[in-house]
């Protein structure tokens, strides 16, 4: 795919001879189909969706509208609930600044898992520091899983936001929305709900309407980057705190179509697609785990992401290997944010994680263009480059 001469034709799923990706978690490869929409929106269907007085306005407006939908059917929501916003980041600091509200007698209560992203995190704590909010941790177990005394303690000590995303970005934990949702509103809390690397991997059917400000993002989903939204049936934009919300200004059109089009996608297609990928990663961590000795799988191994396979090679630095794979297979050490960060994962640390483990950690996500031979070659690659790391490290000459 070259940028000069671009033409949709020619547009197409990663091109095999290029480095294997399997870095779904960081953000996904634009669908074909969503970037035959978006082109069409910025060339054909241009229109303005706030100047409806013609007929390219209104294109535009029905196109928005549509996208809600698609968006509010991927997490069992209504369309009136749906609020775009250039990505997750943005969608979470408006719900909190909504929670928040414009005037506050005293400091918003949250309570936040301590593996929450470090988008969420760093919200909270700026309001934190900013004398608005009053932060409480929920605490993990060695498997990410939430731990249930804790998320009740803070409950019971009063609480006005409870955080729990619906899974890790770096470890794939699935947490049990189903019963913390309805438990946080019986104390008579709110729940955000960061669904940003579950959405359309995880039925929201059954309580997805229940959730008073879920997040999701394009770019997780086989869409454009810069475009997200905020889903929530509390939500106004007159009571954000602050000097209010963005999403009056002219719409992301070609995003918002292309986010439409790919939650449609992943509606129609996603149960068969996690079923496809989580039988590659299975396959993926029988090969590691066979050929690489004392490997250790992270996360929760019976509720987690179908295409997440996090691992730890006790005492082998992580880094030493992504150079190794750099230009081979496309993996890494953590969250988008800590790469080239060299600090440890706080998602890690809050499991408690030996840091031998820790240091060795690697994410590895799979994702639609994944193919059984792309997990193959990764595999061989893998084990590669961990040996020669290992050899390295114990004196051994390499070639
Ligand atoms: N929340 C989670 C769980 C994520 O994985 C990410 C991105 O890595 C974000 C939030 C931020 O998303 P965005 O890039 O859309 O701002």
């Amino acid at each position: 795919m070259t940028r000069a001469g671009f033409s949709l034709a020619k547009v197409s799923s990663p091109a095999a001879n290029e480095a294997i990706y399997l870095d779904h978690h960081a953000t996904t490869p634009v669908d074909t189909r969503v970037a035959n929409i978006v082109f069409d929106m910025m060339v054909s269907s241009f229109g303005n969706a706030n100047s409806v007085d013609h007929v390219f306005g209104e294109t535009a407006a029905a196109i928005v509208a549509d996208a809600k939908g698609r968006v509010a059917e991927l997490v069992g929501s209504e369309p009136d609930n749906v609020f775009f916003t250039s990505g997750s980041t943005e969608a979470i600091r408006l719900a909190i600044s909504h929670a928040i509200g414009p005037t506050r007698a005293s400091p918003l209560r949250i309570a936040l898992t301590r593996v929450e992203h470090q988008a969420l995190i760093d919200t909270a704590r700026l309001a934190e520091r900013l004398g608005l909010a009053v932060v409480t941790w929920i605490d993990v177990d060695d498997r990410a899983r939430l731990v249930s005394e804790s998320l009740h303690a803070a409950l019971e000590s009063g609480t006005d936001l409870v955080c729990v995303m619906a899974a890790n970005n770096e470890v794939g934990t699935i947490y049990p929305l189903g019963e913390i949702v309805p438990l946080v509103h019986r104390h008579d809390a709110a729940i955000l709900v960061d669904a940003t690397q579950a959405a359309g991997r995880i039925a929201f059917d059954a309580f997805g309407a229940d959730i008073d400000y879920l997040i999701l993002s394009g770019h997780k989903i086989y869409g454009p980057k810069g475009i997200g939204a905020l889903v929530s049936g509390v939500y106004e934009a007159s009571r954000v705190y602050g000097l209010g919300a963005t999403h009056d200004a002219t719409p992301n059109v070609p995003g918002i179509a292309g986010m439409g089009e790919a939650c449609r996608i992943m509606l129609s297609e996603g149960g068969d697609e996690t079923r496809r990928i989580a039988h590659m990663r299975d396959r993926l961590q029988t090969n590691l785990t066979r050929q690489i000795q004392d490997l250790v799988v992270n996360g929760d191994q019976e509720n987690r992401l179908a295409h997440n396979l996090h691992i730890s090679v006790p005492d082998t630095p992580n880094d030493l290997i992504i150079s190794r794979l750099r230009k081979k297979v496309a993996i890494s050490t953590g969250a988008a944010c800590m790469s080239g960060a060299q600090s440890s994962s706080h998602v890690l640390r809050a499991m408690s994680m030996e840091d031998g483990l820790q240091e060795g950690a690697l994410r590895i996500g799979l994702g639609r263009f994944t193919s059984e031979t792309d997990i193959e070659n990764a595999a061989a690659e893998i084990i590669e480059a961990v040996r020669d790391v290992q050899n390295a490290m114990a004196g051994k000459e390499y070639e």
